[in-house]
């Protein structure tokens, strides 16, 4: 069966994750969809099976004598909850002209906004009817990785080492490497099977902290507040001029670090402001957390009183500091997209990955392309003859591992 499939296959399980349940995983048909992957792959000949927390674990044991390098393959179960994910009706569109795409309800898919579309003429594409996203992140690779399992288990003669396989829950709502068990995985290496074009090789993501500006003011009757008065609602206001506007998330890209505010809340008498700080240097990023300090300090200053407070919180790492000490773990995953007639492409992810959490728990894990676009969205899509790509490329990593001694 080939990836694309397997994808169409997948996405009638409506498996949005849900940030306000608290058990895991947070929805039930990630559950099911877990248990529905176990039996696909037990069903391949994979050792498999879903664990208490809904993580599916498969092995594929090594056939060759030497002891080769175990490298381990992981996507994730959920789907994002920024669009409806339930009755997902994909579509395929076959030799794509290159035109601008009308989904179902109208909308459009134009190559003018998404200029990737441009390098699919030519190819299927999947596309949703407009109404759901399509949740090809991460069903896509998922599909790529059963689909690559399937290889190696019905051909015999294609050699390879010690395969691990993880599917987990929750990724979308930070959660995904919370239960995630290092020793029934096993593996030295891995990579997750959840980014955008195929060739994509990612291994620097942002160092994330958080910042909670809180504000007492003083109210007085507005007809008798001058000088007295102090309005909280301004004080944020004021404090959020004081930080960089050109760091903001719509004003930067590539390696460029942000100051995000994600939420406001006041009256007069207090205000609370959230900011989400995020850098690929940490060292940079240390100076973005001094920047919200210092600005609260100089109104403290002004106001004279200690009216301003920041707590901040470190969140996630860049894994570049822990990947770039085993460039064989890149350099491996870069002769597999070669070997596949692809060109890697490295470029530093704004966000993070659950390759990050997992990087420093001491899995190395680089995050690759899977031929899916627009995630998190009605606009998404996959591209059939890129997933076929990006299945072939995982079959190559395992094959270019067993050539390596451990
Ligand atoms: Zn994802």
């Amino acid at each position: 069966m080939k990836a694309y499939e397997r994808l169409l296959r997948y996405t009638s399980f409506n498996t949005m994750s849900d940030s306000s349940s608290s058990t895991c995983p947070s929805t039930k048909p990630q559950t099911e969809f877990a248990h529905f992957l176990a039996d696909e792959l037990c069903a391949l000949g994979v050792k498999a099976s879903v664990d208490e927390y809904g993580y599916v674990y498969g092995h594929i044991p090594s056939n060759i004598e030497h002891s080769a390098p175990k490298v381990g393959f992981i996507a994730h179960l959920d789907t994002a909850s920024d669009a409806p994910s339930d009755n997902v009706r994909p579509r395929i569109i076959n030799d794509y002209d290159g035109q601008v795409i009308t989904l179902d309800d109208g909308q459009l898919l134009s190559p003018e906004e998404f200029p990737v579309l441009k390098d699919y003429v030519g190819c299927d594409l999947i596309v949703t009817d407009g109404r759901t996203l399509l949740g090809a992140d991460d069903k896509a690779g998922i599909a790529e990785i059963v689909t690559m399992a399937e290889y190696l288990t019905s051909h015999p003669e294609f050699k390879h080492g010690d395969i691990a396989i993880a599917f987990t829950p929750d990724e979308e709502i930070g959660r995904g490497t919370k239960h995630f068990d290092l020793q029934a995985f096993g593996a030295d290496f891995a990579y997750t099977v959840d980014g955008g074009a195929f060739g994509q090789v990612e291994y620097e993501n942002f160092n994330a902290a958080s910042a909670t500006v809180s504000i007492t003011g003083r109210a007085i009757h507005p007809g008798s507040a001058k000088d007295k008065m102090i309005n909280a609602i301004s004080v944020a206001v004021e404090l959020d001029a004081m930080l960089p506007y050109d760091a903001r998330p719509q004003n930067t890209e590539m390696y460029e670090g942000f100051y995000h505010p994600t939420s406001i809340v006041g009256t007069v008498e207090s205000a609370a402001l959230k900011y989400i700080l995020r850098d690929h240097d940490a060292e940079e990023l240390e100076k973005k957390k001094a920047a919200v300090v210092r600005a609260a300090s100089r109104l403290n200053e002004k106001y004279g009183g200690q009216i301003v407070s920041v707590r901040i919180s470190d969140g996630y790492r860049n894994m570049a500091d822990i990947v770039s000490r085993r460039p064989e773990i890149l350099q491996l995953a870069r002769r597999a997209v070669e070997a596949v007639g692809g060109t890697p492409v490295s470029e530093p992810i704004r966000g993070g990955t659950d390759g990050a959490t997992l990087s420093y728990m001491g899995l190395p894990c680089p995050n690759l392309g899977t031929g899916s676009h627009n995630h998190h969205g009605r606009l998404e899509f996959a591209c059939v003859q890129e997933m076929d790509k990006c299945s072939a490329m995982l079959l190559a990593i395992a094959g270019l591992a067993a050539e390596q001694n451990s």
